[in-house]
């Protein structure tokens, strides 16, 4: 049997926030192979005999290698009708899905990507600020604060440009680092940033500052995205934690055991 590999974007956390598609390959899927990031409530989902495999791997402490991870996607493809990978955010933004489709199809794998939202669009929403802005910021940067192992520190400042939007993957807790490259690149001390952590978690926080004050920004639990700009100006007052959010796992696991 030759089976179906889906690359498929497990969103923020929150479970309303997969798409249609995402739900109905998960109900349906044989074997899941899941990042650490990926929501208890979203994995319930999955039916109760299909094997879950965690292939979560966190700064540090390596638990399975990226080629331990594609060699277990075209294995499982082998002896399963429908594999899942599931990512959260979105599978193709800083996902390592670029190695994942190579080792499908040097293999000959059948594989499809199913979108999700990633964790700057998940940030901005939660922190009611657009990352694009018709009269201050016509450009938005997806950009990540920690490259490949052995290649070191992204140079951040190389990006520093007033009128553009900075959504900085993995600050990894460097934020006065990065606030120090951005203000030698020539931004403005003064440019405001708000950083979101566990965005549409219970858990969520966030952290308005600008780039002088990031210095002093005490590195959230992870996972953390920084937002850099014009557009990161706190304008209102914004609940800590959504109180909705509790409710919304409940009735993602609800939905489940149907
Ligand atoms: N594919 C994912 C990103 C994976 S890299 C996506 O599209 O979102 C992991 C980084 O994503 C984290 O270090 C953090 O910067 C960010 N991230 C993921 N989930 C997040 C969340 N719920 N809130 C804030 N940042 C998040």
């Amino acid at each position: 049997m030759m089976g179906k590999v889906y690359l498929v974007g497990a969103g923020p956390g929150d479970p309303e926030l997969l798409t249609v598609k995402a739900v109905r390959i998960l109900r349906s899927a044989d074997v899941v192979l899941h990042d650490a990031l990926v929501a208890e409530s979203i994995l319930a989902m999955v039916r109760p005999h299909a094997q879950l495999v965690d292939v979560g791997k966190r700064a540090g402490e390596k638990r399975m290698t990226q080629d331990a991870i594609n060699q277990l996607l075209v294995e499982f493809s082998g002896c399963a009708e429908t594999v899942v990978r599931l990512k959260g955010g979105d599978p193709l933004i800083f996902g390592r899905a670029a190695e994942e489709m190579a080792a499908l199809r040097k293999a000959g794998v059948e594989f499809e990507i199913v979108p999700g939202i990633t964790a700057a669009v998940a940030a901005s929403a939660q922190a009611r600020i657009p990352l694009t802005d018709r009269e201050s910021s016509p450009a938005v940067v997806f950009l990540t604060a920690q490259q490949a192992i052995g290649k070191g520190p992204t140079e951040i400042k190389r990006f520093a440009s007033a009128d553009t939007t900075l959504a900085i993957y993995m600050p990894n807790g460097r934020y006065g680092e990065i606030g120090r490259q951005l203000i030698a690149a020539g931004l403005s001390p003064q440019t405001p940033c708000v950083v979101v952590s566990s965005a549409f978690r219970v858990e969520q926080e966030m952290a308005w500052t600008d780039l002088a004050g990031l210095r002093l920004v005490s590195p959230p639990e992870s996972p953390a995205l920084l937002i850099v700009g014009a557009v990161a100006r706190c304008r209102e007052e914004i609940p800590a934690a959504p109180s909705s959010l509790l409710g919304v796992f409940k009735i993602g696991l609800e939905a489940t055991r149907r």
